[in-house]
């Protein structure tokens, strides 16, 4: 895919995982990595932008270092927006992960109440093979900090998710479907346990 297709793909998953829930207000934020001329580049989400109606030409590119390059053109030749603040958390996870391609953060509201809690989400059928059976918790750093980005490659080093203690969810993959449906099980999953836990309760 070329960096207009790419960007393409990168709005039509923003704006599904907004109607789904999953990125309310201003928060989450996605990228995935290509390959231009031989170089290595990064389109991501802008900054400030709810992932509700971001659009392709307000994807913005950078290199792997996170110096913006270029946003795709839009129609009235404006380039002002500038990366997610959560662009070197992206930028850690492939420098860490060859193979992945494509890295979705989400705010959704089930898990990040667990995460919230230091309570382990447990993984649901759907997420493949199984090493660990509950999604691993990375410790708090703030948003936007090169500590949180530390913390969340560290954490995906052997993990396609994890949990951000008081802040959400980060998910990565081979391509942007695979992780952003990550995204979506993380909160059924979450969903499940929180009714099952209820319902045990009694
Ligand atoms: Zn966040």
């Amino acid at each position: 895919m070329n960096k207009k297709e790419i960007s393409e793909s990168i709005a039509a998953v923003s704006n599904y995982l907004y109607e789904k829930g999953l990125v309310p207000g201003k928060s989450g934020n996605i990228s995935c990595k290509f390959s231009e001329n031989g170089v290595k580049k990064v389109a991501i989400t802008p900054s400030g932008v709810s992932l509700k109606s971001v659009t392709p030409e307000e994807i913005v590119i950078v290199d792997m270092d996170g110096n913006k390059i270029d946003e795709v053109m839009n129609q009235n030749n404006k380039r002002d927006k500038m990366p997610s603040s959560e662009v070197f958390m992206h930028l850690k996870v492939y420098k860490n992960r060859n193979d992945v391609k494509s890295v979705v953060h989400t705010h959704s509201p089930i898990a990040t109440g667990f995460a919230f809690a230091g309570v382990e989400i447990k993984r649901l059928e759907g997420f493949g093979p199984i090493e660990n059976t509950v999604i691993p918790l990375v410790d708090y750093a703030a948003p936007g900090t090169m500590d949180l980005a530390e913390n969340v490659a560290k954490g995906m080093e052997k993990e396609d998710i994890v949990s951000l203690k008081n802040h959400g969810i980060v998910a990565c993959g081979e391509n942007l479907d695979e992780a952003a449906l990550l995204t979506e099980f993380v909160e059924e999953s979450a969903k499940i346990q929180f009714v099952t836990s209820l319902i045990s309760a009694n």
